[in-house]
C-alpha cells in the first residue's frame, strides 16, 4: 500500500527524523490559512506540493513555491486543479519552503533475495535514482542493515562518508539508521527520502546554519503486515486505489493485474500459479492472478467475475476449481449467476474437478457453457478463443 507523503512525514516524524513542517490543504482557503500560519511564524517562502501517490510531482508542475499568502492560494488553486499522471489532486502540502543547498538520495527497501533491508544512498538526490543507476552506478552506495541489530553505527558511517556528508555525521547516521528503523515498525518494502538535502535555516539570533532534512518521503507498506498495524489502514487513500484492487480487497479476493488477454479464475494460490503457468505455456498470455479462496459462494465468484470483465483487455477467461472446501456445484451456480448479469460476452471455459464435480458438470450442461475434462484442455480452448477474438478485432496486438 502506497501512502501520501504527508503521511509518509508523520512515521517518519514519529522515528524522530528531522522533517520540516507541514500542513495538508483540501482547499483554496486552507493553503492560504496554512500559508499564513508559516508566515507569521518566520518562513520567507512557502512551499506547495501535489498530493498525490506518483513520483516526478516536481516535473510535473505539483511542486511550487510562493512568496506570500495571495500567491500561495493561487498556486495551490492551480495545483489543486492539475492532473497528475491520470491522478485528480484533490490535496496538497503546504511547508516553509527549504532554502536547498544540496540535494541527496537515501533509501531503504527490502531486499528479498538477500533477506535484508539494503540501504541505498546517493550524493546525486533530488532527479530519478533509476537515472543515477543506469549512468554513473558508481555514485550509489549500498549496505545491508543486519536482520536482528539493524544497521549498526559503523556502517551508518561509512555510508554518509561515502555519500560525502562528513559534515553531517551524526545527523546523517541517525536518519540512516532512522530509515532502517522505520522500515521494521511499520513494516515497510520501502522508505525512501528523495530529496534528503542540506539546507540553510536562520536561527533565531539571525545567524544561518546548515541542516540536514528529510525533504520529500515515500513509504510504501507490506500489504500482507498490514493487519499487524490496524492503525495504518487509516492512510489508504480509497480516491487514489485502483477500482479492481478495492473491489477485489472488498470482496475478500486476491488479485492481481497483468497484461495478457486470458482472465484466470482460479482457487488457491499454487493453483492459480499453475493454471498461468499452463495458459502461457499453451501460448497465451494470463490477464490476471486471482484467487477466490477456499470456500467461495455463488456471491463471490460472481464479484470474481465482475472485477475480471472490467479489464478490457481481457477476451477469454479461464475457470480452474478445485473442490476441496469450495464446492463445484456453488461455482457453477456463481458463474451462471455472473452471465446473467454480465454486460459484456466473452468466451469462458470451466474446468471444475473435486467436490461437487458432477453436479457443477450438470449445472453447466443445461446453461450451455464450454467444459474442459483437464487443465491442459482448458488452457488449449481458453488460448483459442482468445485468438479467435483478437483476429475478430482485427487482429491487433494477437498473443504470440
Ligand atoms: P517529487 O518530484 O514528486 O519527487 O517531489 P519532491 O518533493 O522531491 O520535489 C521535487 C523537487 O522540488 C525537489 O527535488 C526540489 O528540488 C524541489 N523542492 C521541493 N521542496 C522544496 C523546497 O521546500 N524548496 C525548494 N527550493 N525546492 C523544493
Ligand atoms: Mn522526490
Amino acid at each position: 500500500m502506497k501512502i501520501q507523503e504527508a503521511d509518509a512525514k508523520s512515521l517518519l516524524v514519529a522515528q524522530g527524523l528531522p522533517v520540516p513542517a507541514w500542513e495538508v490543504a483540501h482547499t483554496v482557503d486552507e493553503a492560504r490559512a496554512a500559508a499564513e500560519r508559516f508566515f507569521a511564524s518566520g518562513a520567507a517562502q512557502v512551499v506547495i506540493k501535489a498530493q498525490v501517490l506518483v513520483g516526478g510531482r516536481g516535473k510535473a508542475g505539483g511542486v511550487k513555491l510562493a512568496g506570500s499568502a495571495n500567491e500561495a492560494a493561487s498556486v495551490a488553486g492551480a495545483i489543486l486543479g492539475m492532473d497528475i499522471k491520470g491522478i485528480a489532486v484533490r490535496k496538497v502540502l503546504v511547508g516553509p519552503a527549504a532554502d536547498i543547498v544540496k540535494e541527496y538520495y537515501l533509501s531503504a527497501v527490502l531486499d528479498r533475495a538477500a533477506r535484508r533491508i539494503l540501504l541505498m544512498g546517493s550524493s546525486e538526490g533530488g532527479v530519478e535514482i533509476e537515472q543515477v543507476a543506469a549512468e554513473r552506478p558508481d555514485a550509489i552506495v549500498t549496505v545491508h542493515a543486519d536482520p536482528e541489530l539493524g544497521l549498526l553505527p559503523f556502517q551508518a558511517r561509512q555510508m554518509a562518508f561515502a555519500m560525502g556528508l562528513d559534515g553531517h555525521l551524526k545527523v546523517a547516521v541517525g536518519i540512516a539508521r532512522g530509515l532502517v528503523a522505520t522500515m521494521t515498525a511499520y513494516d515497510a518494502d520501502l522508505v525512501e527520502i528523495n530529496p534528503l538535502a542540506i539546507v540553510h535555516e536562520t536561527g533565531p539570533d539571525g545567524a544561518v546554519v546548515e541542516q540536514l532534512v528529510c525533504l520529500d518521503a515515500k513509504v510504501t507498506l507490506d500489504d500482507s503486515a498490514l493487519p499487524r498495524h490496524p492503525e495504518l489502514e487509516n492512510l489508504r487513500d480509497p480516491d487514489e486505489e485502483d477500482p479492481a484492487d478495492r473491489e477485489a480487497r472488498e470482496a475478500g479476493l486476491t488479485f492481481i493485474k497483468l497484461d495478457g488477454t486470458i482472465g484466470c479464475m482460479v482457487n488457491g494460490a499454487g493453483l492459480a500459479m499453475t493454471t498461468m503457468d499452463l495458459v502461457k505455456r499453451a501460448g497465451g498470455e494470463p490477464a490476471n492472478f486471482l484467487d477466490i479462496g477456499g470456500g467461495a459462494r455463488a456471491d463471490k465468484v460472481a464479484h470474481a467475475m465482475r472485477i475480471i470483465l472490467a479489464d478490457a483487455k481481457v477476451n477469454a477467461i479461464l475457470v480452474n476449481i478445485f473442490g476441496g472446501i469450495t464446492r463445484g456445484d456453488e461455482v457453477a451456480r456463481g458463474l451462471i449467476e455472473a452471465r446473467a448479469q454480465q454486460e459484456r460476452d466473452v468466451p469462458m471455459v470451466v474446468r471444475i474437478v473435486g467436490t461437487n464435480a458432477a453436479e457443477a458438470a450438470t449445472l453447466l450442461a443445461e446453461a450451455r457453457f464450454e467444459t474442459a475434462a483437464s487443465l491442459d484442455e482448458a488452457a488449449a480452448k481458453a488460448v483459442a478463443a482468445s485468438r479467435a477474438a483478437t483476429a475478430g478485432a482485427g487482429g491487433a496486438g494477437a498473443p504470440a
